[in-house]
């Protein structure tokens, strides 16, 4: 299997997107790797097993690739985490912050039972708003949020340490 380096050297940095000053980590030269794709959700699948988790939720977009794949991997469930306005039935939301605006995430709130372990899992962590604002949402639906895993960590952005202010465990593949 391909190690943690050779998965980096996958991901792509488009400098100034989508805005002047960003370096974005482009992760679709990752997925588009059959190898990589699969070291990837192996990686990310054993640590979701090893936090026990019972069922696994990932943002819209790039964390329903990643979640749902490990979510099918081990057997368990996945919940998507929307954007407003995509689920055909009456949601459960949660409005946070952005560093310009205001955005929100809708879940429907039958996949939750009450005590639920859920895993998060996306493909970067940046901020932590989407994140943080991911496992508020899913503890207002009943859920046990614990563990959240990305492919990618920024760790100068603070997200890591935001989560785990709300006693959520961190990992990622690399940073
Ligand atoms: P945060 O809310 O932690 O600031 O930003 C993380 C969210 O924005 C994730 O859902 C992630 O998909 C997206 N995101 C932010 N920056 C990047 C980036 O450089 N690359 C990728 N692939 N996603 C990013």
């Amino acid at each position: 299997a391909l190690t943690p380096d050779q998965l980096k050297a996958l991901v792509r940095t488009v400098p100034d997107w989508p805005a002047r000053g960003v370096q974005f980590r482009d992760i679709t030269t990752l997925i588009a790797d059959g190898d990589g794709l699969a070291a990837t959700i192996a990686y990310l699948a054993d640590r979701v097993d090893a936090a026990d988790a019972q069922m696994v939720a990932g943002m819209e977009a790039r964390g329903f690739i990643f979640g749902a794949a490990v979510a099918a991997r081990l057997g368990l469930g996945f919940l998507p985490i929307r954007k407003p306005g995509k689920l055909p039935i009456e949601t459960l939301g949660i409005d946070y912050a952005l560093e310009y605006g205001a955005d929100r995430l809708e879940i429907d709130p039958g996949a939750v039972t009450d005590g639920m372990r859920i895993a998060l899992v996306d493909d970067l962590i940046a901020t932590g708003g989407t994140a943080c604002a991911s496992a508020a949402l899913l503890r207002k639906a009943g859920a046990m949020v614990e563990t959240a895993h990305f492919v990618i960590d920024l760790p100068d952005l603070g997200g890591a340490d935001r989560l785990r202010r709300d006693d959520i465990a961190v990992d990622a593949l690399m940073a």
